[in-house]
């Protein structure tokens, strides 16, 4: 389907319908070598590439997904105190329709791989409790490992306080005394930290670096983001 100019560049966020218009009107809007003139004109999908507003080009289209590398302190819902992960984003991408929000959340203490996506059939997918997209956190524990964790959380019974459904298998691999990563397939609240606490230990610092095949880029630093490209999405399940 092709959408009219002042619907699209609305829709990502350039502005109301009523400014497009007066950035058209003005003559900052071309296709290719062609000034556009007609807010009104469709735009086919293909031709998009070839939108310049300003002499730069279009933001990503809808379908977008976003891997950040979450900073700590900052939170992924809008419900929630504090500086948002929304914020690390360019701003006019922040008024884009639909909304860009965060797939899944991570704790305002956590940090590493998080996905952001405007496209909520994918965000469901991933999130979907049938779904099992595994999820490796690295955590730093106040108290030495006991040694049995691996084979409780890989037993698949292991029931969390407050709740009555055991919860899936997790693969725990040991660093060091205090450090180790866990391998999950739920989301549950607090998941990774409640496992611990029910050993009876303490997380004093976690880190996702990996969601189904996509792994976190040693290149990519706290508070930065990256576009995901079709291959790269179709990895991450
Ligand atoms: N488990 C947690 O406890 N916190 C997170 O942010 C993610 C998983």
């Amino acid at each position: 389907m092709s959408p009219r100019l002042d619907k699209l560049l609305a829709n990502l966020g350039y502005g109301s319908r009523r400014e497009i218009q007066s950035l058209v009107r003005a003559g900052r809007v071309r296709l290719g070598e062609t000034r556009l003139t007609d807010p009104a004109q469709k735009i086919a999908p293909d031709a998009c590439s070839e939108l310049r507003i300003d002499g730069e080009p279009l933001d990503p289209l809808p379908g977008l997904v976003i891997m950040l590398n979450k900073p700590l302190g900052m939170t992924c819902s809008h419900k929630d105190e504090g500086p948002l992960v929304h914020d690390l984003l360019p701003e006019r991408w922040r008024r884009r329709d639909p909304m860009i929000s965060s797939v899944g959340r991570l704790d305002k203490e956590t940090t590493g791989l998080l996905l952001l996506t405007d496209d909520g059939a994918f965000l469901h997918k991933i999130i979907a409790p049938k779904t099992h997209v595994p999820k490796r956190y690295h955590a730093e524990l106040a108290r030495p490992l006991r040694g049995d964790e691996a084979a409780l959380f890989a037993a698949g019974t292991l029931i969390l306080q407050g709740e009555t459904e055991p919860l899936s298998p997790g693969l725990l691999e040991v660093a060091t005394p205090t450090r180790a990563a866990l391998t999950i397939t739920e989301g549950r609240y607090h998941q990774v930290r409640r496992m611990f606490a029910a050993l009876g230990n303490h997380v004093l610092a976690l880190h996702r670096d990996r969601l189904g095949g996509l792994t976190l880029p040693d290149d990519l630093a706290p508070g930065h983001y990256r576009v995901l490209d079709k291959a790269a999405i179709e990895i991450v399940l």
